[in-house]
């Protein structure tokens, strides 16, 4: 996309975009510094078509692509409760009793692991 393209398009919100970069990180994955495109007013974030595209590609390789489910947290005696849903247990091949390691990455991400055998 050329930068004569680029500009003139706007935001949902009617905001001007300006360029910048942004720290990418989807499904997990790493995809470093990229360019993007910021809303001055909302601050929304737009990655350039052929980003949006690499991403897609590289969650579609490591068979994660469509695995993202919503749910909420549940509560069974004094613990809170996160299910996996179906999907992602098929994929991932977890059974009951396999060892886990959770921990919090940030304020609003969970990781859990499985713990590799000893
Ligand atoms: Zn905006």
């Amino acid at each position: 996309m050329s930068p004569a393209t680029m500009s003139g398009i706007r935001c949902k919100c009617g905001g001007t975009l300006k360029d910048d970069v942004t720290e990418v990180e989807f499904f997990g994955i790493d995809f470093g510094v990229r360019k993007s495109e910021v809303c001055a007013e909302c601050g929304s974030e737009y990655l350039p078509q052929e980003v949006m595209e690499e991403l897609e590609a590289e969650v579609k390789r490591r068979g994660l692509y469509g695995l993202e489910r919503r749910g909420r947290v549940a509560k069974s005696g004094n613990s809170l409760v996160i299910r996996i849903p179906k999907e992602i247990v098929d994929s991932l091949g977890i059974k009951r009793d396999l060892p886990i390691v959770i921990y919090p990455a940030d304020k609003k991400k969970l990781v859990v692991e499985v713990e590799d055998k000893v």
